[in-house]
Protein backbone atom coordinates (compact mmCIF):
# COMPACT_ATOMS: atom_id res chain seq x y z
CA UNK A 1 0.00 0.00 0.00
CA UNK A 2 1.25 3.42 -0.38
CA UNK A 3 2.86 5.47 2.21
CA UNK A 4 0.49 8.48 3.47
CA UNK A 5 3.15 10.71 2.48
CA UNK A 6 3.88 9.41 -1.71
CA UNK A 7 2.36 12.19 -3.68
CA UNK A 8 0.29 10.56 -6.46
CA UNK A 9 2.92 11.50 -9.54
CA UNK A 10 5.31 9.02 -8.57
CA UNK A 11 3.02 6.16 -8.64
CA UNK A 12 2.85 6.61 -12.90
CA UNK A 13 5.74 4.36 -13.04
CA UNK A 14 8.18 1.51 -11.58
CA UNK A 15 11.41 2.14 -10.83
CA UNK A 16 13.94 1.02 -13.46
CA UNK A 17 14.43 -2.36 -14.20
CA UNK A 18 17.90 -2.10 -15.34
CA UNK A 19 18.21 -1.22 -11.64
CA UNK A 20 16.91 -4.40 -11.25
CA UNK A 21 19.62 -6.47 -13.23
CA UNK A 22 22.16 -4.28 -11.53
CA UNK A 23 20.94 -5.67 -7.85
CA UNK A 24 20.84 -9.19 -9.52
CA UNK A 25 24.55 -8.85 -10.99
CA UNK A 26 25.65 -7.50 -7.61
CA UNK A 27 25.16 -11.18 -6.42
CA UNK A 28 26.74 -13.10 -9.51
CA UNK A 29 30.44 -14.23 -8.66
CA UNK A 30 32.57 -13.24 -11.97
CA UNK A 31 29.82 -12.42 -14.19
CA UNK A 32 30.16 -11.95 -18.02
CA UNK A 33 28.92 -8.45 -17.98
CA UNK A 34 27.37 -7.27 -21.26
CA UNK A 35 24.53 -5.20 -19.00
CA UNK A 36 26.52 -1.68 -18.60
CA UNK A 37 25.90 1.61 -20.12
CA UNK A 38 28.39 3.33 -19.95
CA UNK A 39 32.07 3.12 -21.83
CA UNK A 40 34.81 0.65 -20.52
CA UNK A 41 37.59 3.33 -20.66
CA UNK A 42 38.65 5.90 -18.39
CA UNK A 43 38.39 9.66 -18.55
CA UNK A 44 40.89 11.02 -20.33
CA UNK A 45 43.83 12.12 -18.70
CA UNK A 46 44.20 15.76 -19.30
CA UNK A 47 39.85 16.19 -18.04
CA UNK A 48 41.10 14.26 -14.87
CA UNK A 49 43.85 16.71 -14.44
CA UNK A 50 42.00 19.73 -14.84
CA UNK A 51 39.21 18.50 -12.36
CA UNK A 52 41.74 18.13 -9.50
CA UNK A 53 43.40 21.33 -10.60
CA UNK A 54 39.92 22.88 -10.49
CA UNK A 55 39.46 21.99 -7.17
CA UNK A 56 42.98 22.72 -5.75
CA UNK A 57 42.84 25.98 -7.11
CA UNK A 58 39.48 26.42 -4.92
CA UNK A 59 36.74 26.14 -7.96
CA UNK A 60 34.71 24.84 -5.89
CA UNK A 61 31.55 27.43 -5.23
CA UNK A 62 28.25 27.72 -7.25
CA UNK A 63 28.57 28.67 -10.76
CA UNK A 64 25.83 30.97 -13.00
CA UNK A 65 22.86 28.84 -13.35
CA UNK A 66 23.62 29.02 -16.67
CA UNK A 67 26.86 27.41 -16.98
CA UNK A 68 30.91 28.54 -15.73
CA UNK A 69 31.42 30.66 -18.97
CA UNK A 70 34.73 28.63 -19.75
CA UNK A 71 32.79 25.73 -20.96
CA UNK A 72 29.43 27.84 -21.85
CA UNK A 73 30.65 30.57 -24.11
CA UNK A 74 33.21 27.38 -25.87
CA UNK A 75 30.13 25.66 -26.08
CA UNK A 76 28.33 28.47 -27.50
CA UNK A 77 31.08 28.88 -30.14
CA UNK A 78 30.94 25.21 -31.25
CA UNK A 79 27.57 25.60 -31.56
CA UNK A 80 26.97 28.41 -33.61
CA UNK A 81 30.03 26.87 -36.07
CA UNK A 82 28.14 23.97 -36.26
CA UNK A 83 24.57 25.36 -37.05
CA UNK A 84 25.05 29.13 -37.65
CA UNK A 85 21.74 29.64 -36.15
CA UNK A 86 20.78 33.55 -34.88
CA UNK A 87 18.15 32.10 -32.40
CA UNK A 88 20.67 29.09 -30.74
CA UNK A 89 21.75 29.66 -27.04
CA UNK A 90 23.39 27.00 -25.51
CA UNK A 91 23.39 26.38 -21.35
CA UNK A 92 25.03 23.91 -18.89
CA UNK A 93 23.40 20.87 -17.49
CA UNK A 94 23.63 18.46 -14.32
CA UNK A 95 23.85 15.61 -17.01
CA UNK A 96 21.86 15.21 -20.01
CA UNK A 97 19.52 13.73 -17.83
CA UNK A 98 19.16 16.69 -16.08
CA UNK A 99 18.29 18.90 -19.42
CA UNK A 100 15.56 15.86 -19.90
CA UNK A 101 14.25 16.85 -17.07
CA UNK A 102 14.12 20.67 -17.93
CA UNK A 103 13.05 19.96 -21.24
CA UNK A 104 9.74 18.17 -19.72
CA UNK A 105 9.22 20.75 -17.31
CA UNK A 106 9.64 23.85 -19.39
CA UNK A 107 7.48 22.35 -22.53
CA UNK A 108 4.87 19.73 -21.15
CA UNK A 109 1.70 20.63 -19.71
CA UNK A 110 -0.74 18.11 -18.53
CA UNK A 111 -2.61 15.90 -20.82
CA UNK A 112 -0.12 16.97 -23.63
CA UNK A 113 1.57 14.11 -25.64
CA UNK A 114 4.79 13.13 -26.07
CA UNK A 115 5.62 10.71 -29.33
CA UNK A 116 8.85 8.46 -28.70
CA UNK A 117 9.52 5.98 -31.06
CA UNK A 118 9.64 2.00 -29.21
CA UNK A 119 12.14 0.63 -28.38
CA UNK A 120 13.46 4.13 -26.10
CA UNK A 121 15.60 5.02 -23.50
CA UNK A 122 14.34 4.14 -20.03
CA UNK A 123 13.67 7.77 -18.57
CA UNK A 124 12.02 8.91 -21.15
CA UNK A 125 8.46 7.48 -20.63
CA UNK A 126 8.53 8.38 -16.55
CA UNK A 127 9.59 11.73 -17.56
CA UNK A 128 6.62 12.25 -19.22
CA UNK A 129 4.07 10.51 -16.67
CA UNK A 130 6.02 12.56 -13.72
CA UNK A 131 4.43 16.19 -15.83
CA UNK A 132 1.46 15.00 -16.05
CA UNK A 133 2.45 14.03 -19.52
CA UNK A 134 0.94 11.24 -22.04
CA UNK A 135 3.41 9.00 -23.96
CA UNK A 136 2.31 8.02 -27.07
CA UNK A 137 4.89 5.07 -28.54
CA UNK A 138 5.25 4.33 -32.17
CA UNK A 139 6.37 0.71 -32.51
CA UNK A 140 9.92 0.65 -34.69
CA UNK A 141 10.27 -3.60 -34.48
CA UNK A 142 11.63 -4.98 -36.81
CA UNK A 143 14.05 -2.56 -38.01
CA UNK A 144 13.85 0.21 -36.18
CA UNK A 145 13.57 2.91 -38.87
CA UNK A 146 11.35 5.42 -38.57
CA UNK A 147 7.76 5.63 -40.47
CA UNK A 148 7.24 9.51 -41.35
CA UNK A 149 3.87 8.56 -42.30
CA UNK A 150 3.29 7.08 -38.63
CA UNK A 151 4.73 9.85 -37.16
CA UNK A 152 2.29 12.30 -39.24
CA UNK A 153 -0.85 9.89 -37.77
CA UNK A 154 0.16 10.53 -34.43
CA UNK A 155 0.61 13.84 -34.15
CA UNK A 156 -2.26 15.44 -33.22
CA UNK A 157 -3.49 18.75 -31.77
CA UNK A 158 -2.19 18.24 -27.94
CA UNK A 159 1.30 16.48 -29.44
CA UNK A 160 3.76 18.85 -27.60
CA UNK A 161 6.80 16.95 -28.29
CA UNK A 162 8.84 14.71 -30.38
CA UNK A 163 11.47 12.81 -28.89
CA UNK A 164 14.51 11.09 -31.19
CA UNK A 165 17.53 9.60 -29.75
CA UNK A 166 19.78 8.40 -32.63
CA UNK A 167 22.21 6.76 -32.20
CA UNK A 168 19.77 4.58 -30.02
CA UNK A 169 20.11 3.14 -26.59
CA UNK A 170 18.98 0.43 -26.92
CA UNK A 171 19.54 -0.82 -30.39
CA UNK A 172 22.29 1.21 -31.87
CA UNK A 173 20.55 2.22 -34.46
CA UNK A 174 21.28 5.55 -36.45
CA UNK A 175 18.41 7.75 -37.89
CA UNK A 176 19.09 7.57 -41.72
CA UNK A 177 20.01 11.31 -43.25
CA UNK A 178 15.99 10.99 -45.06
CA UNK A 179 14.70 10.14 -41.73
CA UNK A 180 16.18 12.86 -39.56
CA UNK A 181 15.75 15.46 -42.43
CA UNK A 182 11.81 14.17 -42.72
CA UNK A 183 11.14 14.58 -38.95
CA UNK A 184 12.77 17.78 -38.85
CA UNK A 185 10.09 18.85 -41.22
CA UNK A 186 7.56 17.48 -40.04
CA UNK A 187 8.07 18.87 -36.66
CA UNK A 188 8.21 22.15 -38.15
CA UNK A 189 5.64 22.14 -40.65
CA UNK A 190 3.01 20.76 -38.00
CA UNK A 191 4.18 23.42 -35.02
CA UNK A 192 5.72 20.53 -32.81
CA UNK A 193 9.01 20.69 -30.43
CA UNK A 194 11.23 18.11 -31.45
CA UNK A 195 13.75 17.32 -29.18
CA UNK A 196 17.02 15.17 -30.14
CA UNK A 197 19.03 13.27 -27.72
CA UNK A 198 22.78 13.50 -28.83
CA UNK A 199 24.58 11.77 -26.30
CA UNK A 200 25.87 9.37 -28.17
CA UNK A 201 26.28 11.39 -30.97
CA UNK A 202 30.42 10.65 -30.44
CA UNK A 203 29.69 7.19 -31.49
CA UNK A 204 28.85 6.71 -35.08
CA UNK A 205 30.78 4.22 -36.69
CA UNK A 206 29.45 4.09 -40.78
CA UNK A 207 28.82 7.95 -41.20
CA UNK A 208 29.00 11.07 -39.55
CA UNK A 209 26.81 12.33 -37.29
CA UNK A 210 23.67 14.15 -38.20
CA UNK A 211 21.56 16.45 -36.17
CA UNK A 212 17.58 17.62 -36.96
CA UNK A 213 18.90 20.97 -35.96
CA UNK A 214 20.39 21.04 -39.10
CA UNK A 215 16.97 21.28 -40.93
CA UNK A 216 14.67 22.66 -38.10
CA UNK A 217 16.26 25.57 -36.16
CA UNK A 218 13.49 25.17 -33.22
CA UNK A 219 15.21 21.38 -32.57
CA UNK A 220 16.03 21.53 -28.54
CA UNK A 221 19.26 19.22 -28.56
CA UNK A 222 20.36 17.40 -25.64
CA UNK A 223 24.01 16.49 -24.97
CA UNK A 224 26.72 15.95 -22.71
CA UNK A 225 30.21 14.32 -21.32
CA UNK A 226 28.54 11.13 -20.16
CA UNK A 227 29.29 8.87 -22.72
CA UNK A 228 32.00 10.70 -25.13
CA UNK A 229 34.53 10.94 -22.47
CA UNK A 230 33.00 8.35 -19.64
CA UNK A 231 32.28 10.92 -17.27
CA UNK A 232 29.41 9.35 -16.37
CA UNK A 233 29.42 10.01 -12.75
CA UNK A 234 30.19 13.62 -13.09
CA UNK A 235 26.90 14.72 -14.39
CA UNK A 236 28.48 17.30 -16.76
CA UNK A 237 25.66 17.48 -19.94
CA UNK A 238 24.22 20.82 -22.13
CA UNK A 239 21.13 21.50 -24.08
CA UNK A 240 20.58 24.08 -27.36
CA UNK A 241 17.64 25.26 -28.80
CA UNK A 242 15.56 28.69 -29.11
CA UNK A 243 16.47 31.14 -27.00
CA UNK A 244 13.18 31.38 -25.11
CA UNK A 245 13.21 28.04 -24.27
CA UNK A 246 16.31 27.81 -23.18
CA UNK A 247 16.28 30.99 -20.76
CA UNK A 248 12.77 28.93 -19.02
CA UNK A 249 15.28 26.06 -18.68
CA UNK A 250 17.67 28.06 -17.14
CA UNK A 251 14.91 30.26 -14.92
CA UNK A 252 13.63 26.37 -13.90
CA UNK A 253 17.43 24.95 -13.34
CA UNK A 254 17.77 28.02 -10.40
CA UNK A 255 15.13 26.13 -8.35
CA UNK A 256 16.07 23.05 -8.70
CA UNK A 257 19.63 21.25 -9.92
CA UNK A 258 21.36 25.47 -9.51
CA UNK A 259 24.02 24.63 -11.23
CA UNK A 260 26.64 22.11 -12.72
CA UNK A 261 29.28 21.06 -10.05
CA UNK A 262 32.39 23.50 -10.84
CA UNK A 263 35.36 21.77 -10.91
CA UNK A 264 33.45 19.61 -13.34
CA UNK A 265 32.80 22.28 -16.14
CA UNK A 266 36.54 23.62 -15.82
CA UNK A 267 37.36 19.75 -16.85
CA UNK A 268 34.46 20.01 -19.99
CA UNK A 269 36.15 22.87 -21.21
CA UNK A 270 39.58 21.16 -21.56
CA UNK A 271 37.28 17.72 -22.80
CA UNK A 272 36.41 19.69 -25.73
CA UNK A 273 39.70 19.38 -26.82
CA UNK A 274 40.40 15.76 -26.48
CA UNK A 275 40.57 13.72 -29.40
CA UNK A 276 38.18 10.54 -28.46
CA UNK A 277 38.86 9.31 -32.01
CA UNK A 278 40.78 6.36 -30.48
CA UNK A 279 38.01 5.60 -28.70
CA UNK A 280 35.39 5.17 -31.25
CA UNK A 281 37.72 3.12 -33.74
CA UNK A 282 38.43 0.70 -30.46
CA UNK A 283 34.36 0.40 -30.19
CA UNK A 284 33.83 -0.26 -34.06
CA UNK A 285 36.18 -3.13 -33.65
CA UNK A 286 34.43 -4.41 -30.45
CA UNK A 287 31.12 -3.58 -32.46
CA UNK A 288 32.22 -6.02 -35.65
CA UNK A 289 33.61 -8.39 -33.27
CA UNK A 290 29.75 -8.94 -31.39
CA UNK A 291 27.96 -8.61 -34.78
CA UNK A 292 29.95 -10.78 -36.31
CA UNK A 293 29.62 -13.50 -33.77
CA UNK A 294 25.65 -13.49 -33.47
CA UNK A 295 24.15 -12.33 -36.48
CA UNK A 296 24.01 -16.03 -38.20
CA UNK A 297 22.40 -16.95 -35.05
CA UNK A 298 20.35 -14.30 -34.09
CA UNK A 299 17.75 -11.82 -35.65
CA UNK A 300 20.11 -8.36 -35.19
CA UNK A 301 19.86 -5.13 -37.14
CA UNK A 302 23.47 -4.26 -37.68
CA UNK A 303 24.26 -1.02 -34.98
CA UNK A 304 25.69 1.66 -36.29
CA UNK A 305 26.31 3.72 -33.25
CA UNK A 306 26.60 4.15 -29.57
CA UNK A 307 27.65 1.04 -27.78
CA UNK A 308 24.80 -1.55 -27.95
CA UNK A 309 23.08 -4.44 -29.72
CA UNK A 310 19.34 -5.34 -29.39
CA UNK A 311 18.67 -9.00 -30.33
CA UNK A 312 15.80 -10.60 -30.58
CA UNK A 313 15.99 -13.56 -28.55
CA UNK A 314 15.75 -17.05 -30.31
CA UNK A 315 13.36 -18.72 -28.21
CA UNK A 316 10.68 -17.32 -25.35
CA UNK A 317 10.34 -13.75 -24.34
CA UNK A 318 12.81 -11.36 -23.83
CA UNK A 319 12.72 -11.61 -20.25
CA UNK A 320 12.85 -15.67 -20.13
CA UNK A 321 15.59 -15.61 -22.25
CA UNK A 322 17.86 -13.43 -20.04
CA UNK A 323 16.71 -15.00 -17.15
CA UNK A 324 18.68 -18.38 -18.83
CA UNK A 325 21.17 -16.13 -19.80
CA UNK A 326 21.81 -14.84 -16.16
CA UNK A 327 21.85 -18.52 -15.03
CA UNK A 328 25.01 -18.92 -17.64
CA UNK A 329 26.62 -16.37 -15.96
CA UNK A 330 25.96 -13.96 -18.87
CA UNK A 331 24.64 -10.42 -17.54
CA UNK A 332 22.12 -9.00 -19.96
CA UNK A 333 19.05 -6.72 -20.22
CA UNK A 334 15.66 -7.84 -20.89
CA UNK A 335 14.25 -5.73 -23.57
CA UNK A 336 10.81 -5.26 -22.01
CA UNK A 337 12.54 -2.12 -20.01
CA UNK A 338 13.32 -0.44 -22.66
CA UNK A 339 9.61 -1.49 -25.10
CA UNK A 340 6.11 -2.63 -24.90
CA UNK A 341 7.43 -5.66 -26.42
CA UNK A 342 9.23 -8.14 -24.27
CA UNK A 343 10.47 -10.01 -27.43
CA UNK A 344 14.37 -8.53 -27.43
CA UNK A 345 17.63 -7.79 -24.92
CA UNK A 346 20.16 -5.68 -24.68
CA UNK A 347 23.75 -6.00 -24.72
CA UNK A 348 26.47 -3.24 -24.83
CA UNK A 349 30.04 -3.91 -26.33
CA UNK A 350 31.34 -1.52 -23.93
CA UNK A 351 33.57 -3.89 -22.71
CA UNK A 352 36.47 -5.81 -22.49
CA UNK A 353 37.06 -7.91 -25.88
CA UNK A 354 37.24 -10.94 -23.73
CA UNK A 355 34.54 -10.59 -22.18
CA UNK A 356 32.85 -9.70 -25.86
CA UNK A 357 34.14 -13.12 -26.72
CA UNK A 358 32.71 -15.03 -24.10
CA UNK A 359 29.50 -13.41 -23.92
CA UNK A 360 29.47 -14.31 -27.43
CA UNK A 361 30.36 -18.21 -26.80
CA UNK A 362 27.47 -17.97 -23.96
CA UNK A 363 24.99 -16.96 -26.60
CA UNK A 364 25.76 -19.05 -29.29
CA UNK A 365 25.23 -21.91 -26.72
CA UNK A 366 22.12 -20.79 -25.98
CA UNK A 367 20.76 -20.46 -29.49
CA UNK A 368 21.69 -23.97 -30.42
CA UNK A 369 20.24 -25.36 -27.34
CA UNK A 370 16.67 -24.42 -28.39
CA UNK A 371 17.58 -25.28 -32.08
CA UNK A 372 18.72 -28.90 -31.18
CA UNK A 373 15.96 -29.29 -28.04
N1 LIG B 1 20.00 9.75 -23.06
C1 LIG B 1 20.27 8.48 -23.40
C2 LIG B 1 19.73 7.96 -24.68
C3 LIG B 1 21.03 7.66 -22.57
O1 LIG B 1 21.27 6.38 -22.92
C4 LIG B 1 21.52 8.20 -21.35
C5 LIG B 1 22.28 7.36 -20.41
O2 LIG B 1 22.32 6.15 -20.48
C6 LIG B 1 21.23 9.52 -21.03
C7 LIG B 1 20.47 10.27 -21.92
C8 LIG B 1 21.67 10.14 -19.75
O3 LIG B 1 22.98 10.57 -19.82
P1 LIG B 1 23.64 11.47 -18.69
O4 LIG B 1 24.60 10.61 -17.95
O5 LIG B 1 24.34 12.56 -19.46
O6 LIG B 1 22.57 12.00 -17.82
Amino acid sequence: MLHPWIAQRTTTFDSSGIRKVFDLAAQMKDPINLSIGQPDFDVPEPVRLACIDAIQSRKNGYTLTQGAPVLREKLQQRVDAEFGHADRKVFVTSGTSGGLVLTMLSLVNPGDEVIIFDPFFVMYQPLVSLVGGKSVLIDTYPDFRIDLNRVADAISPRTKLILLNTPANPTGVTATAAEIEGLAKLAAERNVALLSDEVYRAFCYDEPFLSPAKFNEQTIVMDGFSKSHAMTGWRLGFVHGPAAVIDTMIKLQQYTFVCAPQPVQWAGAVAMDVDVSLYLNEYRRKRDLLYDGLSDLYELIKPRGAFYAFPKAPWGTGAEFVAEAIRNQLLIIPGGIFSQRDSHFRLSYAADERVIERGIEVLRKLAKRQASS
